[in-house]
């Protein structure tokens, strides 16, 4: 088997040469593109995964994502210094398998590759369905069987990362960094506020704490 392509969406060209070799450490082939393409006219054939910045010349980041995942479903890890929820939350909403904050460990980034690599694509439909749960990504709605729940923006957001991954823990950590708004809101303390009341609003079964991890959705 060949190795796999990885396309890097970086305009920092240090950065970009760091990228390159962490990936070619663990036997990807890299491209690197130094500023935003449009997709439909100059994708590389066989690319397995594309590690994209946000802010890039040209065609910015979140423009690759979204005329990207009109036209394939390779996968896209997101690389970005941007730290606010509502970009990591719009990068995913727009088809983003991953996200990774600058600056950023090399074994971390080594990893998060290589996970994706191995695994197949997420779900990336507008509606997530999990069992008797169904999250409307557009019209930001839950249901649970035919009962709609009303969710606060950063119950909705807890519950998108969870569902992304039902049966996995998403660490408590992650979800403050990535879910609470982080000028506004304490850390973990302030997490088990808000999964207390998520888990009443979705009834018993859904919502499972995973002792010194974190949350997880449970797998239907
Ligand atoms: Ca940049």
């Amino acid at each position: 088997m060949s190795d796999p392509r990885v396309l890097v969406v970086e305009d920092d060209l240090e950065l970009s040469a760091q990228i390159r070799g962490h990936l070619e450490a663990i036997g990807c082939e890299v491209i690197c593109w130094t500023e935003g393409h449009h997709v439909a006219e100059d994708m590389p054939p066989d690319v397995s995964l594309i590690v994209l910045d946000l802010g890039l010349p040209r065609v910015p980041g979140m423009v690759v994502l979204q005329e990207l995942r009109k036209a394939s479903d390779t996968p896209v890890l997101v690389l970005s210094a941007r730290q606010e929820t509502t970009d990591k939350v719009e990068a995913l909403r727009l088809g983003a398998d991953d996200y990774l904050t600058k600056p950023f460990w090399p074994e971390e980034l080594q990893e998060r590759v290589r996970a994706r690599l191995r695994r197949p694509a997420l779900q990336r439909a507008d509606l997530l369905k999990i069992g008797a749960l169904e999250l409307d990504l557009v019209r930001r709605e839950a249901r649970v069987g035919e009962r709609a729940v009303g969710l606060t923006r950063v119950e909705f957001e807890f519950l998108f990362a969870l569902a992304r991954r039902p049966g996995a823990a998403v660490p408590r950590r992650w979800l403050v960094n990535n879910v609470l708004d982080a000028d506004l809101e304490g850390g973990e303390r302030t997490l088990d506020v808000h999964a207390s009341r998520l888990r009443k609003k979705l009834g018993p079964g859904l919502l499972e704490t995973v002792w010194g991890v974190g949350y997880r959705l449970a797998a239907p």
